[in-house]
């Protein structure tokens, strides 16, 4: 997926190498204009990480030991650990078996006098029921925080992720649909107030140099990763819309296939397909049998945070969150990234039809 920005790419290093600025300088500053605007956004600040981005978002919004953040039980852990991080408590609410988003119609009975802020995770880049999320975070006066790092270019009602809460985070992982070469991440915001917090503490608390005005971290986004960034930023509508289209085939080619289950998009959402993932109850079985015939599939993810050893100072057991735990027990993730050809995915979908 990388070769067609290649070109690109290597003007932009040679530009790098001469500037010799390779912190907090015009790069980010381009960038950081551009991802707001993809996002629309009045503001982007970019960050070292999609979870210093989260830990950031909510240190902006002064959450810290006391309080309680609401996270969906089925996400990867980053999602936690900021809240964590920060001092909080994260208080796991479970998702739609259907979308694998949190389910809003649960958010309200896991509120407390503690509650905070609300972290939605637009899993596997399908955009969370956003409307409903923040009618609740409303009427409760709750903070949202978008954890937007698998989905970015997804949209609700036609509102775009990253664009919903009041500051948001999101990832630029290699991996992700919008990936630098090497670690990145990003905060959006329309509060002015907000997101100058996020550039003071971003930059070890300081607006002038060798003046603190609070405890703040090093966590900056390099001028070399926002300079790649800008261009692959050109490119994601269409690599988004490559995912889509790779998605339809498998749902397509895989409906009715055995006890595959295959995405569900709920009403008003799009997703950018960050990953496909099916459920089926042979899920140990069909991974070995893909593997064998070439194919390589992860799982996204094998043990919910709850039953993390990292946090096992919470008390969970199993059972306590049973739909995070089916998922995590059945789901199994599928080749999907730009360039992957049709007859690829036919290939894979025959595969796993002679598996059943
Ligand atoms: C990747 C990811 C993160 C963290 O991003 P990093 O850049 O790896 O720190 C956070 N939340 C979710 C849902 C992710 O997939």
């Amino acid at each position: 997926m990388n070769a067609d920005v290649k070109q690109d790419l290597l003007p932009s290093f040679e530009q790098f190498i001469d500037n010799g600025w390779y912190i907090l300088g015009n790069q980010v500053n381009q960038f950081e204009g551009e991802y707001a605007s993809y996002c629309s956004t009045s503001y982007c600040a970019g960050v070292a990480n999609g979870l210093d981005a989260l830990i950031i978002a909510l240190k902006t919004l002064e959450i810290g030991p006391g309080d309680e953040v609401i996270v969906p039980s089925n996400t990867y852990i980053a999602s936690w650990l900021a809240v964590s991080y920060v001092g909080a408590t994260p208080v796991p609410v479970e998702p739609r078996i259907s979308t694998y988003n949190i389910n809003p119609d649960l958010i309200e009975a896991a509120i407390t006098p503690k509650t905070k802020a609300i972290m939605p995770v637009h899993l596997y880049g399908q955009c969370c029921e956003m409307d409903a999320i923040m009618a609740i975070a409303n009427k409760h006066q709750l903070s949202v925080v978008e954890d937007n790092a698998q989905s970015q270019g997804a949209t609700y009602n036609g509102k775009i992720t990253g664009s919903f809460g009041h500051i948001n985070g999101t990832s630029f992982y290699p991996g992700k649909n919008l990936g630098a070469y090497g670690d990145a991440g990003a905060i959006t915001s329309n509060n002015e107030a907000l997101i100058k917090k996020a550039f003071t503490i971003r930059n070890y608390g300081s607006n002038k140099k060798y003046y603190n005005e609070i405890k703040g971290i090093n966590s900056r986004l390099d001028e070399l990763q926002a300079g790649f960034l800008s261009i692959k930023l050109r490119h994601l509508n269409n690599w988004n819309q490559q995912r889509e289209a790779i998605a339809k085939q498998y749902t397509r080619e895989l409906t009715g296939i055995g006890d595959v289950i295959t995405p569900v998009i709920a009403d008003n959402a799009t997703s950018v397909f960050h990953l496909f993932v099916i459920r089926t109850e042979k899920r140990e079985a069909l991974q070995q049998f893909l593997t064998e015939q070439g194919i390589g599939t992860l799982i996204h993810y094998p043990l919910p945070p709850h039953l993390q050893e990292a946090y096992s100072d919470l008390g969970f057991k199993k059972g306590d969150f049973p739909l995070a735990e089916k998922i995590a027990d059945t789901c199994l993730s599928l080749p999907i990234y730009p360039g992957l050809t049709e007859q690829e995915v036919s290939f894979i979908c025959d595969t796993i039809k002679s598996f059943f």
